[in-house]
């Protein structure tokens, strides 16, 4: 690898910001030309459910159409894909046999890359493509614009560094959802890169609601949207579909970020309320926090798709700190109720791991565990934040929101049970099928 693209490595505080005034000039030849990709990517694919089926895939260098056919030519269509290349300034059309380029140097107009395309797409079946931009006000006319075809400017890798960053981070809560995701891909028409979580649950659709709506909005799910305004500055929306009387009261449902010197910061817009770090230290903190809340408010079934159970957990536990907010559920000088599960203890019962209780000390067994003791606990009491009581464990977890963390505060001794205790245990009641007893 010889250059280095700017922006591109995520260092995990988000990419090198865009420079306003360079952004606002290049900004639009971008958008325009993306918009000419998914106008060709739509014309290749009937329309079926809002424009969702035709994202544009982040690519190392720009952003492509994926496969498309000719539309004309039923299920052995020839096969073709578009693809814009920031790096090489072109629009490439590729088929199977070849591979046609249109500069994007600015040596052409968008109306001229409009003929072009519209001349190479042509024996590919897509007899029309249509003229007029999307969410642009007003509309331009793709194949009239004088806009200098041209995608050179130094901030639209910058841009593109940022596009690759966020979909680090959505890949990231991706990856910790147990449900059915889609995503990242790019929407032409704000240059939006989103991403949605389905809980699979049908959604009742309104009555009176439009074709598009009934289409798209055939599933409860969680949506995050991030795209660059003309200012150059970062906008992330999230919103729960169908909404909700929670998602309405809710500082969650819509906010922003922006980076300042590499330090990351949320704003979450309704009311201007700011949050900053470390409440909301990155960008894929927000994402969880989001997600948490807009799940709750939906009353989606977080154990099944985000994985709040510890024992599930633990694994994947994050390197942060507890907020302060937490503290009231935490007795630094609260001892061990005792070496074993209480109740189990109690009722002559078996556990597989012990937790303990951060805020009374209460030991109980873990969620794979026949009782689940830990979590009853909780239910009965509100104290919400637990520790493992496992030799070798560090880690804090909060029922109520999911979160783990890696640092909590030191309490009473001891911090664990004693070394010759086994797990499961207690010994003399762990029966010989205790494997094929334990929750999943
Ligand atoms: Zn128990
Ligand atoms: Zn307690």
């Amino acid at each position: 690898m010889g250059q280095t693209d700017h922006g591109t490595q995520h260092d995990g505080a988000g990419a090198r910001e865009l420079d306003p005034a360079g952004w606002a000039l290049a900004r639009p030849a971008v958008h325009l030309v993306a918009q000419l990709l998914r106008q060709a990517a739509l014309s290749a694919r009937p329309f079926r459910n809002h424009w969702w089926q035709v994202g544009l895939q982040l690519t190392p260098t720009g952003l492509r159409t994926g496969l498309l056919r000719d539309p004309t030519a039923g299920a052995r269509g020839r096969r073709f894909e578009l693809e814009l290349d920031f790096r090489h300034a072109r629009l490439s059309i590729a088929t199977a046999e070849e591979t046609t380029d249109i500069p994007l140097d600015g040596s052409l107009t968008v109306a001229e890359v409009y003929r072009r395309l519209t001349a190479e797409l042509e024996p590919l079946g897509v007899r029309s493509l249509a003229t007029t931009t999307c969410e642009i006000e007003p509309p331009v006319r793709l194949d009239q614009s004088e806009v200098p075809a041209d995608v050179t400017a130094p901030e639209v890798r910058v841009w593109l560094g940022q596009l690759h960053a966020v979909a680090a981070d959505f890949d990231q809560l991706l990856t910790d959802f147990y449900g059915k995701t889609s995503g990242p891909l790019l929407y032409w028409g704000s240059l939006d890169l989103a991403i949605g979580l389905f809980n699979g649950k049908p959604n009742q659709t309104p009555a009176g609601a439009g074709r598009i709506y009934r289409f798209a909005e055939n599933a409860e799910n969680i949506t995050f949207s991030y795209w660059t305004d003309e200012q150059g500055r970062a906008q992330l929306c999230a919103y729960r579909t169908p909404a909700s009387h929670a998602d309405a009261s809710s500082d969650y449902r819509y906010g922003a970020w922006a980076t300042e010197r590499g330090e990351v910061v949320c704003a979450l817009t309704p009311g201007g309320r700011l949050y900053a770090a470390p409440e909301v230290g990155s960008l894929e903190d927000f994402l969880r926090h989001t997600t948490h809340t807009l799940a709750r408010n939906g009353g989606w079934d977080l154990d099944a798709l985000l994985g709040a159970t510890p024992s599930h957990k633990e694994s994947t536990t994050r390197s942060s700190t507890m907020s302060d907010d937490l503290s009231e559920f935490i007795d630094p000088s609260a001892v061990p109720s005792g070496t074993g599960c209480k109740e189990c203890s109690a009722e002559g019962g078996w556990w597989f791991h012990l937790r303990r209780c951060t805020k009374c000390g209460h030991i109980g067994c873990c969620d794979s565990s026949p009782s689940q003791h830990a979590r009853r606990h909780w239910e009965e009491t509100g104290h919400r934040v637990l520790t493992s009581f496992e030799p070798g464990e560090e880690w804090y977890f909060d029922w109520q929101t999911g979160d783990g963390f890696d640092a909590g505060p030191r309490l009473a001794d001891p911090q664990h049970h004693p070394l010759d205790q086994p797990a499961p245990g207690p010994a003399s009641r762990v029966p010989a099928n205790w494997q094929d007893l334990l929750h999943g």
